[in-house]
């Protein structure tokens, strides 16, 4: 099964995926993880990644499809992935049907995990992360036990693309080239509107409820 996830950064995909990678055994591909791996490696495709993660812009897509591609060769992608951040623009839907027809798979199905505005700004705004790990916390709905990360010991901090500003300004470029995939792929057929605002329990329930009656496999 090949699952794409679409909503606004902080909508909750992350949770989601974590949920779905279990239950289905399928694996998790953020393209966001990609490149922030990418960057903390210092290789050079992750110092020019840097450059536009750091203001909340995308990176161009050549680069995001070189990881991405490598990713997918990796044998723990066979059974199917959760794509989580690809395509993010109109442009990255025909990158990534040539990569899935390359594979001879094609998406299965599209979750559009939906909410407001102000709940997605207070949700980044509260989200913190492990700075060794990567394990995701956030101080209102899902705070750290003790100081540091619970995995590792690591150092919980703030994502640099979390910060006020920065924020403003990816949620202005996913509304300006994100949501027209929305459009793209509910006129494909493929695609389920998800309530996303809850508790991850509830939702995941909801998506879970609509795989087994779809059939969708
Ligand atoms: P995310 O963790 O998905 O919110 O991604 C973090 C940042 O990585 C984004 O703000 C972009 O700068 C970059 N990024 C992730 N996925 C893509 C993509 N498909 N195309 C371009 N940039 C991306």
């Amino acid at each position: 099964m090949n699952i794409l996830l679409l909503g606004a950064p902080g909508s909750g995909k992350g949770s989601q995926a974590e949920l779905l990678e279990k239950e289905y055994g399928i694996v998790q591909v953020s393209t966001g993880d990609l490149l922030r791996d990418a960057v903390s490696k210092n290789t050079d495709l992750g110092a020019i990644a840097k450059i536009y993660m750091d203001k909340g812009e995308l990176v161009p897509s050549n680069f995001v499809l070189e990881l991405l591609s490598d990713r997918l060769k990796n044998h723990d992608c066979d059974n199917g992935v959760i794509f989580d951040g690809f395509p993010r623009n109109i442009e990255q839907i025909k990158l990534l049907e040539d990569l899935l027809e390359k594979r001879e798979r094609e998406l299965d199905l599209v979750v559009n995990i939906d909410v407001p505005f102000e709940v997605i700004t207070s949700r980044l705004n509260s989200r913190r992360v492990c700075s060794n790990c990567g394990k995701g916390y956030n101080m209102i709905s899902n705070p750290p036990k003790g100081k540091n990360c619970e995995n590792c010991d690591g150092e919980i901090i703030v994502r640099d693309d979390d910060k006020e500003d920065v924020v403003r300004n990816r949620l202005d470029i996913y509304n300006e080239n994100t949501k027209p995939l929305i459009e793209h792929y509910s006129k494909k057929g493929i695609m389920i509107n998800i309530n996303g605002v809850g508790s991850i329990a509830n939702i995941y329930k909801g998506l879970t409820t609509y795989i087994k009656e779809k059939k969708v496999q």
